[in-house]
């Protein structure tokens, strides 16, 4: 479990203002949900034999001896919600944010309480719906600056009767190579090949290079929707890899699935991944309903941003000075004005008094632009001091009532800079 700093916290709030700004943009709508769900309810969506399931879960008996678990993704209680409050009888766009937790071995890039950004559609079946799901983490990535830095892997695992035939193939081809195989394959050679695929052993994955592939076994149909796709991923300038090997951890996905992954972060290299899940409305009760979404990691999300130099710093604006106690009474209803009339000022007053040496020495390391100085003249004469920190600026003494004049100069020139 990791804690997010004060250093970085900024860095994580513009992050979160330009996810919201484009979800918004497209018509999402946010939806808030429990972290603790029945263990029942990931074992069936996820599937029962996924790394998640087997091996990941934090799960315990509450003391109602019913087993519950920590989520360790959010799709599943996402449609949990969807049918137990009937939001699926209209086009429904929702996305949601917050922790996730796996028991994994934590390292770069894997935490054991991580967090992600979903964002889930309901209702659509077409691959207009996929296509505006990538167009808008592309634009998320606009924004952030990742883009040229990620890159779109695709590809279509088709539907449950194709899956069934390939399985067959794979199962037939794998068999024979069985001892090459890292022990989690050859049990699930029995109980779910498919997942096999996604096998991070370098010695299965060499296996898998000469293994037949599912792209073979789409039906027309599908063949025809995910060329559909491509060709709005076209339209929209998106570039992308069709990858044949891609089939995601989870149990849950069927025709379109991708990841964006970046060559930036080592081996936890990818930042996002979602697909098409058209059944899992139906296998928790609620009518049959197409779906489909994605899951972006919000900490490799973070990594790349750092591993690009992207820095936000959020200084304050005014670093508040006073001469002794009675210049400290002086200011206070001056500042409690201040902040009420420029809400967007920010505007630290240096606490518990000292000398104005030791006081300029906390404005200089706090950053801020400004310091805002009552000195005894200042007391007497109704009058404030402000003497740059940062800015190239002359330091000047003006009346009380002149301040209001220059701060909205300041706001106005910080917001065109
Ligand atoms: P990986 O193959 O890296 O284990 P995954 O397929 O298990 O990923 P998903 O379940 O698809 O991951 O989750 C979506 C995204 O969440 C991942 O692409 C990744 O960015 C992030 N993620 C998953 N597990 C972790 C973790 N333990 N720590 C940090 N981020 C994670
Ligand atoms: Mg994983």
């Amino acid at each position: 479990m990791v804690d997010i700093l004060p250093e970085d916290t900024p860095l994580w709030q513009s992050m979160e203002t330009a996810a919201l700004e484009v979800l918004s943009s497209y018509g999402y709508a946010e939806i808030r949900l429990p972290i603790i769900e029945p263990t029942e309810l990931f074992a069936r969506s996820i599937g029962e034999v996924t790394d998640i399931v087997e091996k990941e879960m934090y799960s315990f008996a509450d003391r109602n001896d019913d087993s519950m678990t920590l989520r360790p993704e959010g799709t599943a209680g996402c449609v949990r919600a969807v049918v137990q409050h009937n939001l699926a009888v209209t086009p429904q766009r929702l996305w949601y944010t917050g922790p996730m937790f796996r028991y994994e071995r934590p390292q770069k890039g894997r935490q054991r309480q991580f967090h992600q950004l979903g964002v889930e559609s309901f209702g659509v079946a077409t691959p207009d719906q996929d296509a505006e799901l990538i167009a808008l983490s592309r634009q998320l990535w606009r924004r952030l600056g990742v883009d040229d830095a990620l890159q779109l892997e695709i590809n279509s695992i088709g539907s449950a009767s194709d899956r069934a035939r390939y399985r067959e193939a794979l199962v037939g081809y794998l068999g024979e190579h069985r001892e090459s195989l890292d022990e989690d394959s050859q049990r699930r050679l029995e109980t779910n090949p498919l997942r096999i695929l996604d096998s991070k052993s370098p010695g299965t994955q060499a296996v898998l290079d000469s293994a037949p592939v599912l792209s073979d076994y789409l039906d027309a149909e599908t063949q025809a929707e995910f060329g559909e796709l491509l060709s709005q991923l076209d339209a929209l300038d998106i570039g992308y890899v069709v990858n044949p090997r891609l089939v995601r951890g989870l149990d849950y996905y069927n025709k379109t699935v991708f990841e964006w992954t970046t060559d930036r972060l080592g081996a936890q290299s990818t930042v996002c991944g979602g697909g098409r899940y058209d059944t899992l409305v139906s296998t928790f009760g609620g009518k049959e309903t197409p779906a489909a979404g994605f899951a972006v990691g919000l900490e490799r999300l973070i990594l790349l941003m750092q591993a690009l130099d992207i820095t936000v710093s959020s200084p304050a604006d005014l670093y508040v000075v006073t001469a002794d106690e009675n210049a400290y009474r002086h200011s206070l209803p001056r500042l409690d004005a201040l902040r009420r009339q420029f809400p967007d000022l920010d505007v630290v007053q240096h606490l518990g008094g000292g000398s104005f040496k030791s006081q300029f020495k906390r404005a200089d390391k706090s950053g801020a632009a400004w310091a805002l100085v009552y000195g005894d003249a200042e007391v007497a004469n109704n009058q404030v001091t402000l003497k740059p920190l940062r800015a190239e600026a002359e330091q000047q003494t003006i009346a009380d009532a002149e301040l209001e004049l220059f701060l909205a100069g300041y706001l106005a020139a910080a917001q065109t800079a």
